[in-house]
């Protein structure tokens, strides 16, 4: 008999026939022995039409009222899944994320957990029922709703299982584990086994958008093992867990690809002292999260400022650029919103020299222009043009053998299909 926490993604609860079948899958636990403990999130695409319905009324609703309408979307799902649960004859019970006793601090949008007393959660336990818990959200202190930021019901998954001390955490959606590469982008992506906390944490922070990068980064914290499955089959996932350091791994882990940011470019800024330091304090100051930054060498005592953000924080970051052009002597400003983001990410790449050079011969090879480069010791971004993205995750994953014979050719996604997928979640 094990405690299991079991995460179903809003595909898996998408329609009430789906529904259903989260409720067999959690009936054959509990069947089986378990307790169990199921967190689920919003149907199917209910948070992004949430978002719309805010947007069409207010261009900038308050953060408040935000999480008051999007934590509305899990507490539908939570009670549908008690419903069919109890349909069939098994006692069940539905808690929204306050009731099941997570406490966050009170950054709207995307709060951090503080406390997890899963108190009613344990009762419900050992009551012999099946509990549903809502996703992506919290209560401050003070009784104010937040939620997690999107894709946050990973979160709440890896917090209750760490705070209720389960034996598994359990993470359904509509893909069978982690891939080596988005596999609706790279049809020949492989399914691994296990992946480390490391090398998971820099694929979803690089935009895998499988398991939500903070969700890892607790489990890390906490030491929690994630198994990363499929909701349609019995197939078994991906574990994703603590390596031992000792154990021979792939140099390249896997390709991340990302397609929720835009780029600034300022022209013409004076070549001085303290110019780069106004730009990013402000856009700092204005909560604008900067990601890659370049700056071209200087001609004629003026140089070219580039760099990427959230395509949500485009109106703030614009307002700011524009506010302090005549301060740093900047011509003018473009944005370009149709890039991308792709990452060769792997902890084996610290200490194997030569990879961003075998990187850029093999893009130089297949007309792939870069944009920007940044790297870190397990990770190596370039930012693409938009149409460029697929074919650069291709030929990475290629060429660093990451390939296999694959069934997902005919899943592969159009670029624009893959844009506006990861519109959600950033
Ligand atoms: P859920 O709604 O259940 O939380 P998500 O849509 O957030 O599910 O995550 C599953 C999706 O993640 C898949 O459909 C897949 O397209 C995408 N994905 C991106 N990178 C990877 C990867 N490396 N491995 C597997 N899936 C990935
Ligand atoms: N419903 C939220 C979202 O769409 C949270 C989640 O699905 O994990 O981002
Ligand atoms: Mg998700």
């Amino acid at each position: 008999m094990a405690l299991i926490v079991a995460k179903f993604g809003g595909t898996s609860v998408a329609s009430p026939e789906r529904i259903q079948n989260v409720a067999k899958r959690l009936i054959a636990m509990k069947n089986e022995g378990n307790d169990v403990v199921a967190v689920v999130s919003a149907m199917g695409k209910t948070t992004d039409e949430l978002v719309g319905l805010a947007n069409a009324l207010n261009e900038h609703p308050s953060p408040r009222e935000m999480d008051m309408l999007l934590s509305t979307g899990e507490q539908v799902s939570m009670s549908l899944l008690a419903m069919a649960i109890n349909a069939r004859g098994y006692r069940a019970a539905s808690f929204t994320g306050w009731q099941a006793g997570i406490v966050t601090d009170s950054t709207f949008s995307s709060a951090k957990i503080q406390e997890v007393t899963a108190e009613r959660i344990k009762a419900k336990l050992a009551d012999g029922a099946i509990v549903v818990v809502a996703g992506f959200q919290g209560l401050t202190e003070d009784g104010e709703i937040t939620t997690l930021g999107r894709g946050g019901s990973d979160t709440t998954a890896v917090a209750l299982a760490w705070g209720i001390d389960a034996d598994v955490c359990e993470i359904y959606s509509d893909v069978d584990g982690v891939y080596t590469a988005d596999p609706r982008v790279v049809p020949r992506a492989r399914k691994l086994d296990v992946i480390s906390y490391d090398d998971m944490l820099e694929l979803s922070s690089a935009g895998s958008g499988v398991l939500q990068s903070r969700a890892v980064e607790l489990a890390r914290k906490f030491g929690v093992v994630i198994h990363s499955r499929s909701a349609f089959s019995d197939a078994p996932g991906t574990l994703v867990k603590e390596i031992d350091m000792f154990m021979e791994q792939a140099v390249v882990t896997g390709v991340a690809h990302d397609t929720s940011e835009i780029k600034f470019t300022i022209r013409d800024a004076d070549d001085v002292p303290g110019v780069a330091a106004q730009v990013f304090s402000a856009l700092a100051s204005g909560s604008v999260n900067v990601d890659m930054i370049i700056q071209n060498v200087g001609e004629n005592s003026h140089t070219d400022i580039s760099f990427t953000c959230p395509k949500g924080s485009k109106e703030e970051a614009e307002a700011i650029v524009k506010r302090i052009m005549p301060r740093i002597g900047g011509r003018d400003y473009v944005i370009d919103e149709n890039i991308a983001k792709v990452s060769l990410v792997g902890t084996g790449m610290k200490s194997s020299p030569g990879i961003a050079a075998k990187a850029f011969s093999v893009l130089a090879e297949n007309k792939v222009n870069i944009l920007m480069i940044s790297t870190s010791p397990i990770r190596l971004s370039i930012v693409v043009e938009g149409s460029q993205c697929q074919v650069a995750a291709r030929c990475l994953h290629e060429a660093f053998g990451l390939d296999s014979e694959s069934v997902f050719e005919e899943t592969a996604l159009s670029p624009e299909e893959i844009a506006a997928k990861m519109q959600k979640g950033r």
